[in-house]
Parts: structure tokens; sequence; C-alpha cells
């Protein structure tokens, strides 16, 4: 039979999965001699098995009966023994904190009797029948399930009789009568008499404690957290100490650090004359916690004594719960504490400097996710004056903007060409706002949730947003919105949305850049005194030498390529050729499209091939000495040509006067109208279909190289072929794209050799990856699309769709297309990473896409041993990080 309880001197720190973190650590501090009032714990495998039968297993009850006749033998009293009495907590612990979702029982052992003896011994009738009625008050609304105003109110119609507002002017008769009152509560609400006998109201509270793992809130929040639903909680039972025995009693909290900011000193709260539930009820104000030196100085010194103490044996900040019980000092909790980002990279380097951990888990206490939080812009309160607070939404996308409010995508876009800083507001938004959304520095919607097109959207795209701000009434017709207190806002009135927080003001509220991105650009060096950019160089340093993992970036223009490689991007993973077809190229799109013969459509590409070369020799100069991947175009060409609806409308209503070219176009529109595009003529498809396309996009590039190789450069280009699903696609692309390169050296006299290699982004191509292999000197899992094929999700359509109710029930704990699936994506993902290999043992692998940013994805690229991963410029530096995290 498996062992059910531990003495808090069996236990220890690492048992957290068996007794909780609470129970682990009380342990832990027992055996390092620090004063935890005795008691044992109830193991979580004991809670696993009374949840799953809905009875406690077999031998328990023996168990605590004699874990707690020992404890009641080293106390030299019985758990509620009438002129003596032994009181006990019955405390919740899971192995994951879930602050203030379970439930803890002080004072179990009171009854009418024994609250005589506790009097007694105490020398204080006031505080035995005070901690009687919080017995009975804790106990019924914890154990009984009874609401717990009831009581809250009973306390306060107690106090108004007296005309007094604070607990400490109640006496002993008052308690004593509240009792009274208590006990009818729970006889009318629970059906039921308060239980005087001792071991029942302990083996209540158990199962109670037991049973609070299911409760709602809980279960919300373990979604929430992505905490695992079926690990259980242990229960620990814990000889009672009383803060509340007189001004020489107390109770308090404190942390090792300010978690805030990480700097070491006195941190936490006091509360004399008061039990520790009284604190975090806000009953009465606390005091900072460096007055107790003036109140009881011994047990302050011996407090921040116990605090060295634990901050050097668990090595990081601490945050503890402590009570003096007249004069006497009583460790009740300690756990290494939650802190902000700022803090967590200050502590990691703080505790390095002190030897207390090497450089390695330096490294493995700070995330990928607390980088990013420091790298988003923010607004400078301090300057804030000219700005009116409109209202709040929900924190989307974190970071600040400020912007001029438009309604609609096609004004976002146009008055962004003019320079201008806009924000999209809308109601909700669909793909149809992509370029409005791309275009604005923000997003404000009044409907949706975190998992709204818009959040998800803003959230790949690292833009701030703030979503579902339901106070606000957004009638994008008129341009204009209604904020609380008739506030209207037209079209063009200056807005900021901070997406940490949710907030929406009218007027601008001053941005900054963040320290931390200033250091990333190289305006900020790691000797300018910044303690937290030096801790952040310090980490980033150690990381990026222990990294196997390399880290590039998803950049179309030159800008956002310099910009990764001073973010420490080592090459460009993706750029994507699409977005130079757009503007004033559109004209010569439709000229090739619309072309009826050989040299129209000839003299089309001519005129694109020049324009391509040139972004081409921007990017290739910003990225010299290192790989750039060019994919060659992938979406739709009818994405490029006018909006069928609208061309429509504009031949219909011009009837018979209607511009033949028009005719045509909406001709052409029609014939490339398709049902589901995303899987239609797009990718290697069209460079099949369009004779010279991928001609003339291969001949840019090479140009681009032999201009770059004259002008003394060193570009590194790399030709990746989309949505291939068949060996044969890629090698007739091949073929073309060899005798290109071949007539530019020859052209040029000048041979930059480019490899050729391939996407993998269909499940076709994941599977038969060997033969692919054959042609490809390079795989990019391009695991934005390999998702929506893998799953058959539309991307666009599926998140605000349904992808909420999926969360809800579980059915992933975190949308795909931000942290790579590895069952089902990430199994392709390894079969083609194995296949290709196979084939061709050189071969460069790496992935681009929203997940080449996800510190989880990164890991699993790490795991299955691909060489890069490419993400936004902006995430480059949290790639970083976590390719060097996933070493150590
Ligand atoms: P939580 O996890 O919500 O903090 P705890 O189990 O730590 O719940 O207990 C709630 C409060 O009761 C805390 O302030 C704690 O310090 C106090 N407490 C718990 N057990 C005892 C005890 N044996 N003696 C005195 N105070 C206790
Ligand atoms: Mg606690
Ligand atoms: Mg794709």
């Amino acid at each position: 039979m498996p062992k059910f309880v531990y003495d808090f001197t069996e236990g220890n720190k690492d048992l957290k999965d068996l007794l909780g973190g609470k129970g682990a650590n009380l342990a832990e501090m027992t055996n390092l001699g620090l004063p935890v009032p005795p008691g044992f714990t109830i193991t979580t495998e004991a809670c696993r098995h009374y949840l799953k039968h809905g009875s406690l297993p077999e031998g328990l009850e023996e168990e605590v009966a004699r874990h707690l006749s020992a404890l009641e033998e080293a106390m030299g009293k019985r758990l509620g023994q009438s002129d003596d009495p032994l009181l006990v907590s019955v405390r919740s612990g899971a192995k994951f904190s879930m602050p203030g979702m379970m439930e803890t029982v002080l004072n179990i052992g009171l009854n009418d009797e024994s609250v005589h003896g506790l009097a007694a011994q105490a020398g204080d009738e006031r505080f035995a029948w005070d901690s009687y009625r919080r017995l009975i008050q804790m106990f019924g609304k914890t154990v009984l399930d009874i609401e717990g105003e009831l009581f809250e109110e009973a306390l306060e119609d107690a106090k108004r009789a007296k005309g007094i507002d604070n607990d400490v002017d109640l006496d002993a008769g008052d308690f004593r009568a509240l009792v009274d009152t208590y006990k009818g509560i729970v006889r009318e609400h629970a059906g039921r008499e308060f239980p005087t006998d001792p071991r029942e109201q302990m083996d209540l509270a158990v199962k109670a404690v037991f049973d609070s793992w299911n409760a709602d809130r809980a279960i919300l929040y373990r979604r929430q957290e992505r905490i695992p639903v079926d690990l259980g909680t242990a229960v620990n039972v814990c000889s009672m100490v009383f803060g509340n025995l007189g001004m020489d009693s107390g109770t308090g909290v404190a942390f090792t650090r300010d978690p805030a900011s990480g700097q070491q000193g006195i941190y936490g709260d006091y509360l004399q004359n008061a039990q520790g539930e009284d604190v975090v009820a806000g009953i009465r104000n606390t005091v900072p916690l460096t007055e107790l030196e003036t109140i009881d100085k011994a047990s302050y010194d011996q407090l921040l004594e116990i605090m060295e103490k634990l901050e050097n044996h668990y090595r990081d900040m601490c945050d503890i719960e402590f009570t003096i019980e007249r004069g006497k000092l009583w460790m009740l909790q300690t756990r290494v504490g939650k802190r902000t980002a700022a803090a967590a990279f200050r502590i990691a380097c703080q505790l390095l400097d002190q030897g207390l951990i090497t450089a390695d888990e330096a490294v493995r206490r700070v995330t990928g996710d607390q980088l990013a939080q420091l790298m988003f812009p923010r607004f400078d309160a301090s300057r804030a004056d000219g700005a009116t607070r409109l209202t709040k939404g929900m924190n989307a996308s974190p970071g600040a903007a400020v912007g001029k409010a438009v309604f609609t995508s096609a004004r976002a876009v146009e008055l962004a060409e003019r320079g201008e800083d806009v924000i999209l507001v809308r109601r909700e938004t669909n793909p149809d706002d992509l370029a409005g959304m791309v275009a604005a520095r923000g997003v404000l919607t009044s409907r949706g949730g975190k998992t709204s097109h818009a959040a998800v959207v803003a959230r790949g795209m690292g833009k701030t947003c703030v979503c579902g701000a339901e106070e606000l009434d957004v009638d994008v017709k008129a341009g204009r919105f209604t904020a609380p207190g008739d506030v209207v806002v037209e079209e063009g009135e200056v807005i900021s949305i901070d997406g940490s927080t949710g907030e929406v003001f009218l007027g601008e509220v001053p941005v900054q850049d963040s320290p931390v991105v200033r250091y990333f650009e190289g305006e900020l060096g790691a000797a300018d005194g910044d303690e937290l950019v030096t801790a952040v160089d310090r980490i980033m340093g150690h990381a990026d030498g222990q990294a196997r993992l390399r880290v590039r970036a998803n950049a179309d223009n030159p800008e956002d390529a310099a910009r990764a490689r001073r973010f420490g991007a080592r090459g460009i993973g993706l750029c994507r050729t699409e977005h130079m077809f757009l503007g004033d190229r559109r004209r010569l799109v439709e000229k090739l499209v619309l072309a009826e013969t050989d040299d129209e459509r000839r003299a089309a590409l001519e005129a694109l091939e020049p324009l391509q070369k040139q972004d081409f020799v921007g990017i290739f100069e910003a990225m010299d000495g290192l790989p750039v991947t060019i994919r060659l175009i992938d979406p739709p060409l009818h994405e490029f040509l006018p909006d069928l609806t609208e061309l429509s409308v504009r031949v219909a209503l011009a009837a018979d006067d209607a511009d033949p070219k028009d005719r045509k176009l909406l001709e052409a529109v029609h014939r490339l109208h398709e049902q589901n595009p995303m899987l239609g003529l797009r990718g290697v498809r069209l460079g099949l279909v369009i004779p010279g396309l991928f001609s003339m996009q291969v001949r840019a590039i090479a140009e681009a190289a032999a201009e770059r190789r004259r002008a003394g450069g060193d570009p590194r280009p790399e030709i990746m072929i989309p949505l291939v699903g068949a060996v044969q696609e890629l090698e007739a692309v091949r073929e073309e794209a060899e005798r290109v390169l071949a007539d530019v050296a020859a052209e040029t006299g000048v041979d930059v050799p480019a490899l050729i290699g391939t996407m993998i982004e269909l499940p076709r191509a994941a599977l038969t990856a060997g033969q692919i292999a054959e042609a490809a000197e390079f795989f990019s899992f391009g695991t934005n699309d390999l998702t929506q094929t893998t799953w058959g999700f539309s991307r666009d359509d599926v998140e605000a769709a349904f992808f909420g109710r999926y969360l809800e029930l579980g059915i992933f704990g975190v949308s795909p297309f931000e942290t790579l699936d590895r069952e089902g994506v990430g199994r392709l993902v390894r079969i083609a990473a194995e296949e290709g290999r196979r084939t061709r043992p050189d071969i460069k692998l790496g992935i681009c896409g929203e997940h080449g940013g996800d510190p989880e994805s990164v890991h699993f690229c790490h795991e299955v041993g691909l060489d890069y991963v490419s993400c936004s410029p902006f995430r480059v530096p949290v790639a970083r990080l976590e390719a060097g995290r996933a070493v150590i």
C-alpha cells in the first residue's frame, strides 16, 4: 500500500508532485531546523483516489490517526482536548500555486468545551471565543458550502449594535454571542449542527479541501494557467500558532527581495494581534515590515536571518508567511516567489554574482515571454496630462500605440501611406481588415475576446491591440465612436491605446521605447548604468554562447533586415516577394494577367524584373555575408487584381460605356476567382502555369546578387519554392531556375551560387520529404500553412468562429497557430526532417512562420534538430534566448 501521509520531518522540497508546493516546502523548512509548527501532509495521491472513486483510499484513516497521535504526543495535548486543546489548520496545497483558489480552515479542534480550555490556557477569554467563531465561519463557508456573506453580515451586525467599526473592539461576550449566531446560521443553511467532534471536523475539512480541487473557479484557473486537470491537491494538517493573542503577537508576509524590481531589502507587511487571513482580507491596515524592528526586535532579527537562510538554500527569491505568538516566531509557508519580468532578469544576475547559481541557471531562470514583455513600448504616464481616459477593454496584445482613429481598413492604408499614425477602430475585425491592421499602429475593437480575430492577428504581428472595449459604440458608417459620458470621437481624432492594460485614451499619451529595445538597437550599452540592460546583456550573451539553433528573421525589405540584424538575426529565413507586386506595380501585374500573347506577357515581366532586382539588392546589402532565403511568389494572382464586386459594379454602372479594359479585367477576375483560394492556384502551381513568372524572379535575384558581388559584397541567396507537394513540381521549377542562374552567370561574368530549396507546408510534402530532398538543398517548414492543411483549419475563418469554444473545451490548451502542435504537425515535421536528412545528409532545415518566435515551438525545433528558426525581427531576441534555454 502506498504511503499516504508524510510527517513534516519526512518530506522535502523535491516532493512537490506528492506533497504539493506548500507541504514540500513546510517539510524543507522543518528539516532546515526553522521554527515550523509540527504537522503532516496527506498526499495528492490520496486526493486523486478520492476524486476518482468518491471515497478515501483504504488505510488512509488509520494512517492519519497514527500521524495525529504522534503529533499529539509531540505537542503534549490531544486534538480538541477540553482542558488544553491541540488545534490544527487544514490547508490545501497543490503542486502549482493556485492563489485563493482552494481552501484552508483554521482552529480545528474547538468546541463548546475546548473553547474554555483554550481560554484558560491562554488566559484570554476573548481570544478563545474569537478563534471559535472564526472556526465556525471558515468551516461553514468552506466545508458546509454556506454563503460567506451570511457570516460577514452577522459580524457587521454585532459591530453596528455596539456602535464600533473595528473587530478589535469586540469583547469576549460579543464573540460568544456571535458563536451562537453562527451556529444558528449553520443549522439553518446546512441542515445540520456544527460538528463538535474534533476528529469529525478534521476529516470533513480534509474532504472539503480535496473537493475544492474541482470547484468551478479552480477549474477555470487551471485552464487559464494551463495547469493539468488531474494533479489533485495535497492537504496539510498543521498545529495552530496564534497571532491574535495580544499586541505581542501578529502575522505577516515577506519577500526576500522586491518582486517588482529585484532590489534586495526588507519587503513585506505586518499586522499585530491578528490571524493570517486578516492580512489578505484587508480588515485592518498593515504596517511595513520594517516597523517590526521597533515592535519586536528579537523576532525581527530572527526573521531576517531566516530569510537570508532561505534565499541561500533555495538559491532564489522566496516569499514567506509567518506568525508571531507572544514573541515567538513561527514560519507558516515559503515558496520561490513570483516576480515581474524586469525583476526576473535582475535577480538572476544578482544571484549569479553572489555565486548562488551558475550562468546556465541564470539563463534558465528567465523566459522568452518575460523578455518579450520588456521589449514592448510603453506610455510615459508622467506626461499623460493632455489625455482623457475613455474606457478599458481587454489587453489583447501588449504595447502602446497612438494615432488618429480610423474606421476602415482602406482609410487606415490611405493615411498610413501618407505617413500618418493611425489606430484602426472596428466593432470587430475580419480577414479583410488585414491590410488596415498592418498599416495601423494599433487596433481597437469593441467586441470579441482574447481569441478574437483582432487579438490573435495583432499578437501574431506584434501589434498593440485592445479588444472587447464594450463600453464603446462603434459606428463605422458614420466614422465615429461613442464612449461613456457621451464622448464622441470622430475619425481623425487622436487616441492612445495601451495593449498591456487595455486602457483607451482620447488624446496623445507620449510613448517611449523600452530601454531593452534601445539596447538591442545599439543605442544603450551594457555599460550605461541601467541595471536591467546590463542583466539582459549578460543573459543574452550566455544564451547565445550555448545555443545550437540559429535564429533568422522574416523580413521583406532592407529596413526590417537591418533591424533584424541589429537584434541578432543570423540571416533571413523568409523574404516574401508578394508585397513587391503591390502599389504602383499592380498595373504591371494586371498586364501580366491580361496578356493574350507571349509578347505581351514577356513585356509585363520585363517591366517588373528591374523593380524586383532593386528590392533584393537592398536586402542582400543589409544581410551581407548571411543567408537570405527568398520565397518566390506564393499567393493567388487574383489578390493583386481589383475586387470582384467593386469591378462588377463599375462595369455594370457604366453599361455600354464601360472601359473595354475593365471588361477584360472583369473577365480575368472571374476566371481567376476561386472557392478556396488557399488550396487553389498559388505557390509552385503559379510558377508552372504562368510561363516566365518564376524565371523573372530568379533572374532578379541572380542579377541583384551579381551586382552586390561586383560592389564587393557577399550575397548569399537561397531560392525557395512554396507549396510543393510532389518532387516533380520542384524538379520542373528547379530546372528552369538553374538555367536562369547559368544564363545570368554567363551574362554578368559573376557566378553567385544560390541554394534551391522548398517549403514543406503540405502534409504530402512532409510524407514524401525523402523524395523531395533529391531536388531540394534545404527545407523550410512553413508551419502556418502546414497547420492549416494538417488540421484542415482555414486560419482566417476558424479562429474567430470557434477557437474560443475549443479552448474552453480543452481540445487544445493553446491555438495550434500560436504554439506548434507537437503531436500532429510536429510529427510531420519530424518525419520530414528525418527522411530529408536520410536522402541528403547536409540538407539545411529551418522553420519560418509564426511558430519561429514562440518559446515552446523553439524548444521543439531544437529537439527535432532543425538548423534554424526564423521569426519576425522583433521576436529575434526572444528566439535567441529560447534557443539557448533549449540547450541547458
Ligand atoms: P493560502 O495558500 O491561501 O495562503 P494557507 O494554507 O497558507 O492558505 O492559510 C491561510 C492563512 O492562514 C495564512 O495566512 C496562513 O499563514 C494562516 N495559517 C495557516 N495555518 C496556520 C497555522 N497552523 N497557524 C496559524 N496560522 C495559520
Ligand atoms: Mg498561504
Ligand atoms: Mg505558406
